[in-house]
């Protein structure tokens, strides 16, 4: 479908710069940056790329946040071609704004626009749509503790058309939002809701793509949990072994210190959970990737064989599961001090308090 081969594409788009009018003042910004909460505030500017079958990937431009013109046949409205990304930026101490393997997130951009038969964008491209959002915006990254700007690139099919095939126009957009801290009075165990009514994806489906519709499946399921006074959801896959969360990846901590984690087909590999499983390695943890049945998370609770648990993803860095629930139980889970030690061993690389010995961090305003 794409020309260019995204793995080999050196080429430097040249952006088209509009600066916003109307852009806040350096004394709104900050106000706003005080208190930010998640996924609220926005930058003023985003930048966009246009992709057509006979053009390619066109028209770069930064340009005013604000709000995108559709026609009202445009696909993505009606089969919901569309894929995300998320990724942060860290302010250091140095001032300088940071961000964490992006490069994951540029090919992981593009192994879900495979899934959802979409054009792939270079790397090279998702890359330096960082830099120019960051150029424009990079006094948007927070400096307090724990907060970040967080990156939000997204794809979806724009050409208006009712028939049912990949469409043959799409928009690659990127917007960023200042976050505060995800657990303002420090990290709390959250409480899961495992559900069996529901799956998040299919065999053979889109589980493993970061798309817009797995997210839209998991709201119906997420409802239940809340009314089981649940924080988030844990699903099965089709072959009813322990899944994820729908936003986050599950890892548990063995009594003889080796790290589980579900392998099944419909995951969304988070970069978030192969950092953690790395550092983990380095520790000298022995790493497990294979299935895991709800009678093996159970059981081992009961037995003492599982220490800890916990879930992981971009937003949230790193949340110990505190209890399962599900239809007739509730499970305390175990909490050691590895899953805590692993979050703050993370966390001090993304914000350049501890050294990068995996070369993880990329400078975006430099
Ligand atoms: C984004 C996402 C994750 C976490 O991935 P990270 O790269 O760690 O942020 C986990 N599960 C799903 C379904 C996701 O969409």
């Amino acid at each position: 479908m794409n020309l260019i081969d995204p793995a080999h594409s050196s080429e430097q788009l040249a952006f088209q710069v509009t600066r916003n009018l109307a852009a806040r003042s350096a004394s709104e910004r900050d106000r706003l940056l005080e208190n930010p909460g998640f996924g609220t505030v926005f930058t003023d500017h985003m930048v966009d790329i246009c992709w057509s079958e006979k053009g390619g990937w066109h028209r770069p431009r930064v340009q005013p946040y604000g709000p995108i013109s559709l026609d009202p046949a445009a696909a993505v409205l009606h089969y919901a071609q569309e894929i995300f990304e998320g990724l942060k930026a860290y302010r250091h101490a140095d001032g300088g704004v940071y961000t964490f393997r992006p490069e994951e997130n540029a090919k992981r951009f593009n192994r879900s626009a495979r899934r959802m038969a979409m054009p792939e964008l270079p790397v090279q491209y998702f890359l330096q749509s960082l830099h120019e959002l960051i150029a424009v915006d990079g006094a948007w990254t927070p400096s307090g503790e724990d907060q970040s700007l967080y990156l939000r690139p997204f794809m979806f099919a724009k050409e208006a058309f009712l028939g049912v095939r990949p469409a043959k126009k799409f928009a690659y957009y990127l917007i960023g939002s200042p976050s505060g801290a995800y657990f303002p009075g420090g990290v709390k165990p959250v409480t899961i809701w495992l559900s069996e009514k529901y799956a998040r994806a299919a065999e053979g489906g889109t589980g493993a793509a970061k798309t817009g519709g797995n997210y839209a499946a998991s709201l119906l399921p997420q409802s239940e949990a809340a009314e089981q006074g649940c924080d988030q959801v844990v699903f099965l896959d089709a072959k009813g072994n322990i899944e994820e969360l729908g936003g986050m990846n599950i890892v548990f901590v063995m009594k003889d210190g080796t790290l589980v984690t579900p392998q099944s087909e419909s995951i969304l590999e988070g970069i978030t959970r192969t950092s953690i499983l790395q550092l983990a390695a380095d520790r000298g943890h022995t790493i497990e990737e294979r299935p895991v049945t709800l009678a093996e998370w159970r059981d081992g609770v009961a037995s003492g064989d599982i220490v800890d648990v916990f879930a992981c993803g971009t937003a949230a860095v790193l949340t110990p599961i505190g209890m399962l629930k599900g239809e007739g139980f509730a499970d305390e889970q175990p909490r050691s001090e590895l899953s805590l030690s692993l979050r703050e061993e993370l966390t001090d690389i993304q914000y350049g308090r501890r050294e990068d010995k995996h070369g993880w961090l990329r400078r975006l305003d430099a």
